[in-house]
Formats: structure tokens, sequence, C-alpha cells
């Protein structure tokens, strides 16, 4: 059988970084280096697969935005389609790659693999990371054992599900873990090896289709801390916001006064979720009165991830008890 093909969507970050100096690891240009130098830079992939792509945006993704990731969406559903492509390589900066593989993990209807790679080094570093986790990536979208899978994110030998996956270190090249559930495979020597598979519903079998959608709504994610009086709630609120991701304390807990002022924003037709400020676990049903105001739990979905869900969600429905399954379903 010939080598597979596989598409390169490159959106920038410090995988095309490029910094004033070898040593500086800070401080540099992130998503300055455009696509076919990014590719040029790992001949060994030509080893593995025919490799081409295209520049989908050149950013840092602390800039992310929805409207790239319904661009994004929409351009693997197209490529997906066509039988000479095996799968998708997404470039990515590391802040809000979690955040974009989640979104195409619940929009791209396909079986075919969406890989999401980076670099926590940029390009002209000394031992940049970049091109090994992109040979990683390409390596993984190429074996048939990823197929299926959801879309995944492929960072320093290990493979985890867009699901699953939390940037858990600044700077470290390890940044990318599973706190509960843990990886789905590894990459040991160029070879990945899958021991796992994702069970939450994902790619073609997901509700969500985002194809005409033109915008997602507002949906605010508010921390909670110490003396949280609500203050927050109220101003979000006004603001328009469509939803609420409440980051609780532990088991999503929330102070009285936050949620008296979140009781009275789903009074007013806003959809609250609670989730964590936790680095782990479920939220669970905690007060009964979280449970008569109508909040939802986000279930093992950091804030950030329950965000895009809601999202999505509502595009569907407003019904309180639907939304709450859907959190139950992805
Ligand atoms: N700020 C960078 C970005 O997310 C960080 C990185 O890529 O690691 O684009």
């Amino acid at each position: 059988m010939g080598k597979k093909n596989i598409y390169i969507l490159a959106t920038g970050g410090t995988i095309a970084g490029r910094a004033a100096s070898e040593t500086a690891t800070t401080g540099y240009q992130a998503g300055a280096i455009g696509v076919a130098e990014l590719l040029a830079a790992v001949p060994e992939l030509k080893a593995f697969a025919n490799v081409r792509g295209e520049q989908i945006a050149a950013i840092d993704s602390k800039d992310m935005t929805s409207a790239i990731w319904l661009q994004l969406a929409k351009r693997c559903e197209e490529i997906l389609s066509q039988d000479d492509i095996d799968g998708i390589v997404i470039t990515h900066g590391t802040d809000t790659m979690e955040e974009t593989g989640y979104f195409l993990n619940l929009t791209v209807h396909s079986d075919k693999p969406v890989v999401l790679t980076g670099a926590m080094r940029p390009a002209t570093a000394v031992s940049a990371d970049g091109p090994m986790n992109l040979l990683q990536a390409v390596r993984v979208a190429v074996a048939d054992d990823a197929q299926g899978k959801g879309v995944l994110i492929v960072m320093n030998g290990t493979i985890v599900s867009a699901r699953e996956a939390v940037k858990t270190h600044t700077t470290s090249l390890d940044t990318f873990k599973s706190p509960e559930i843990g990886d789905l495979g590894t990459v040991q020597d160029g070879e990945p090896v899958f021991y796992r598979q994702p069970l939450r519903r994902h790619t073609r079998e997901s509700q969500f289709d985002v194809k005409g959608v033109q915008e997602l709504p507002r949906v605010s994610i508010l921390y909670a801390h110490a003396d949280d009086d609500g203050f927050l709630v109220r101003a979000t609120a006004e603001g328009g916001a469509k939803g609420i991701i409440y980051a609780g304390m532990g088991n999503g807990s929330i102070p009285e006064r936050v949620e008296q002022e979140l009781a009275q924003a789903v009074k007013q037709g806003i959809i609250v979720v609670r989730s964590t400020r936790s680095s782990a676990g479920r939220v669970t049903r905690a007060e009964a009165s979280y449970e008569e105001h109508g909040f939802i739990g986000s279930d093992m979905l950091n804030p950030q991830k329950a965000r895009v869900l809601l999202q999505l969600a509502l595009l569907q429905t407003t019904d309180k008890e639907e939304i709450c399954n859907i959190y139950h379903i992805y």
C-alpha cells in the first residue's frame, strides 16, 4: 500500500514562533513561520506520508476566536470528505489547543484522524520541540488505530483525547495531560501505540453541526474566589451573556451571594453551568438548592471546555434538562 495523504492546517502558535536568539524560549513572535517553512523543516515527514497543507491563521493562540473555530471545523469537514485525504494535522498554539481540539471533537463528522500539535519552544530555539511533535502527529494521523478515536492532541510523545487534554504547565514541554482519565497512548521511537479509546460521544456521532453557523452564543466564564459577591454575574448578565460557566470551588461550590445572583440570572433565561477551579475531578450534585435553581453540572469538563459545549448546545436548545443531558453524553 502507498503512503497515506495527510493534510496540514496551520494556525500559528509557538511551533511557528521566531525568537531573537537560539536561547530565547519566551518573548518570541508566535505564528511568524508559514506552513511551507514548517513542513520544509521536517523532511522526515516524507518517509511516512504525503503531506501538503494550507494556512488557516497565523496567530498566537491566546487570540483564538470562535470565528476561526467555525472556519476550521468547516474546512476539516470539506477536506476529510475527499477520498484521497486520510487525515488532518492541525498546528496550533498550546494556550487554547484544548478548546479548539474539543470544539472540533464535537463538530467534525468523520472517523478519519484529526490531530492537533504544537510546541512549547519557538522554532528558532536550540532543541525546539516542534519538529518532533509534528513528526509524531503525522505518524499518529497515518495510524489505523487513530481512526474513530475523536480529535487527538499529540505532544511530547503522548496521545491525549481532546476532550480530556489540559495544558497543565506554563513552560514545560510535557504540558498536556489528562488528569482524570490518562493518556490514550504513547509515541515510542516514532511508533504510535494506543491503550484505550474515548467513550464519550464525538466526531461522526456528534449531534452538533456548525454548517451555516456564523457566530456562537456569548458564554462567560466566572472564576470563584474569597469575597466573591456576584458583581461579575450581574455585569455579564447585563452584557448579554446567554450562558455562564461558574468555575466554582472544589465540587462546583458557589459562595452564597454569588448563588443568589446566578439564580437571578437563570430566571432571566441565562443557562448556568457549575464547573470547578480544581484541576481534576467531576462536578456532581452538591447542594439541593443548586438543583432547585436549575444549575447544571459540567461533569468532568473544565471551565473552558464546559464553555465550548454550552456554546454548541445553545445553538440547538435552551431547555435546561436537554442541556444537562448533553453534559452527560459529551
Ligand atoms: N502563546 C503561544 C500560543 O498559544 C504558546 C504556545 O504555542 O505554546 O500560541
